[in-house]
């Protein structure tokens, strides 16, 4: 019987990529104007920062962390972070949370979960801070039973503690959760591993998802 499905929230919840998108491109228009810098000294020399912080901390939450990202870069175009950071760092995510919401299938799979008395958590690579913020935005905070974020974890997915703190937290068996996620080596591979059923969510497909996680649901209550 299943208890509980897990959804990754990047690209599995919201459009990541669009959004991103958009407010690196206000970011950098900011940072062309108040730096007097050109777009491609802003794109390598953000870029290099970014790979920087990254490689400095590896597979952990805190590598994705804006605000370092921020600081790095600023170090790197040699200005100073104690006056700029923040106000980069809010031109960034400000943009991003500005124009987040659910994918269709979002809000009805919910309703579904909820009638059923299924339980809904996110497990989710990133800064605890900054995916609460999304979550509020999203609309979907009253919705949502169980957060683990890769901050937390210490660790990324898809390594197994990420997946064991989840099961932990919400004490249940893995095969009574399904992972849904976009990403096949993190979310499915990763949940699978740990012995918890996976679907692989495809945002071109949206559609489809509620179906396969109704019929994985059924599934599972009638093998008992
Ligand atoms: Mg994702």
């Amino acid at each position: 019987m299943i208890k509980a499905v897990i959804f990754d929230l990047d690209d599995t919840l919201y459009d990541y990529e669009y959004s991103h998108e958009r407010a690196m491109l206000i970011l950098r228009d900011y940072c062309v104007k108040k730096f007097s810098i050109s777009v491609e000294y802003f794109e390598n020399s953000f870029n290099k920062a970014k790979d920087i912080v990254k490689e400095q901390l590896g597979n952990v939450g805190a590598s994705h962390n804006r605000m370092l990202y921020m600081q790095k870069f600023l170090e790197i175009i040699g200005e100073k972070s104690s006056v700029y950071a923040l106000e980069l760092y809010n031109q960034y995510w400000n943009a991003m949370l500005e124009t987040i919401e659910t994918f269709d299938y979002v809000m009805p799979l919910f309703q579904k979960l909820n009638n059923l008395e299924i339980k809904i958590a996110i497990l989710t690579d990133l800064t605890a801070h900054i995916q609460y913020r999304k979550i509020k935005h999203l609309g979907i905070a009253e919705y949502i039973d169980m957060i683990v974020t890769s901050e937390e974890a210490g660790r990324e997915k898809p390594d197994k503690k990420m997946f064991d703190l989840i099961i932990k937290k919400l004490s249940l068996k893995p095969h009574q959760m399904i992972m849904i996620g976009d990403s096949y080596r993190k979310d499915i591979l990763g949940a699978e591993a740990a012995g918890i059923h996976g679907i692989l969510y495809d945002k071109k497909e949206d559609n489809v998802i509620i179906k396969q996680c109704l019929e994985m649901i059924k599934i599972e209550s009638e093998k008992e």
